[in-house]
């Protein structure tokens, strides 16, 4: 009974990338299945945690959503030092967001080494006749890594749960 399984494990996960990519839109659209067009600009470190099952497991799901405003900037190294999956979000039709997800990733490493599962999502693929980024470039730069990459549509809903899926096999067995 899966109302009744204690919870097992917490993880912390922490959502980059560049302003307006669609870090908290995918946050969104993983808690609440919804979308909302309007922006508003993330202020600070949001949080939210969800419960979920991996691996057979109850797990809880700390995300921490983080703001690409230059003044909160100075914040977000004390999350990623606390956090064991770190999300790096780029938007497919800005080709800046994407050469940025190096300094994020650069980032996480100097902070947690290899000690992390380091995900490449290139978000916003509804929008493909505005592409910038290709599918094969996002998919050589995680080979480069040796990364997981997935792209998605918070918009649509596309590849969400996906997403949370893979990051669920790529931990390790939780026991
Ligand atoms: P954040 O700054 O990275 O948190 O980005 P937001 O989640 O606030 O999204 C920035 C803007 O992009 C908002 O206007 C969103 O509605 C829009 N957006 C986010 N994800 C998608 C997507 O998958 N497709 C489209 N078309 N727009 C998106
Ligand atoms: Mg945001």
């Amino acid at each position: 009974n899966k109302e009744l399984a204690p919870i097992l494990k917490k993880y912390k996960l922490v959502f980059l990338g560049e302003q307006s990519v669609g870090k908290t839109s995918m946050i969104t659209r993983f808690m609440y299945d919804s979308f909302d067009t309007n922006y508003q600009a993330t202020v600070g470190i949001d949080f939210l945690s969800k419960t979920i099952y991996f691996q057979n497991k109850v797990v809880r799901l700390q995300l921490w959503d983080t703001a690409g405003q230059e003044r909160f900037r100075s914040l977000i190294p004390s999350y990623i030092r606390d956090s064991q999956v770190a999300i790096i979000v780029y938007d497919i039709t800005n080709a800046l967001s994407f050469e940025q997800t190096i300094k994020w990733i650069d980032d996480v490493k100097s902070e947690r080494g290899s000690n992390v599962l380091i995900i490449l999502v290139g978000n916003k693929v509804d929008l493909e006749s505005l592409r910038e980024v290709t599918i094969e470039e996002g998919q050589k730069l995680a080979k480069k890594l040796n990364i997981p990459f997935i792209e998605t549509s918070a918009k649509c809903g596309y590849n969400i749960k996906q997403l949370f899926a893979r990051i669920g096999d790529s931990l390790p067995v939780i026991d």
